[in-house]
């Protein structure tokens, strides 16, 4: 009797053991800009009347080289003749400027309850 061929399950299934779906040895891509623009449409905000981020002293901002305008996912600061300008309608929530700003100059509270933003999926 003819030994039945191997099968590929096995190479396979070690072909994808990255412990993620991913290929072994294939890294993570970034998403796409395409690709979070998509997402940002999912999320609906509601703004607080009041903000719920300031600067505690803005003086900083104008001796700083200004990390926030990159590191900001949602471009809440907007450098605007010689000031800092907080687009906090636009926060993300995301508590990168919390632990980012070189002067700890940020100061965050959550939106007051009902605001902010809320995520489709969690
Ligand atoms: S990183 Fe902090 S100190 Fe610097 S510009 Fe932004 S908010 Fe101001
Ligand atoms: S919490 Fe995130 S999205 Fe909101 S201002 Fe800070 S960095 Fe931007």
């Amino acid at each position: 009797m003819k030994a039945a061929p191997a099968t590929t399950a096995g190479a396979s299934a070690a072909a994808v053991d990255a412990g993620d779906g991913r290929p072994r040895g294939q890294q993570a891509r970034p998403p796409s800009p395409a690709a979070v623009e998509k997402k940002l449409f999912s999320i609906r905000y509601r703004a607080d009347e009041a903000s719920h981020l300031s600067l505690a002293d803005p003086e900083r901002c104008t001796r700083c080289e200004r990390p926030c305008l990159w590191f900001c996912p949602a471009a809440v600061y907007q450098w605007e003749d010689g000031h800092m300008r907080l687009a906090y309608e636009n926060c993300l929530e995301c508590g990168t400027c919390r632990v980012a700003c070189p002067s700890a100059n940020v100061v965050w509270h959550y939106p007051t309850g009902g605001c902010g933003i809320a995520y489709k999926r969690g």
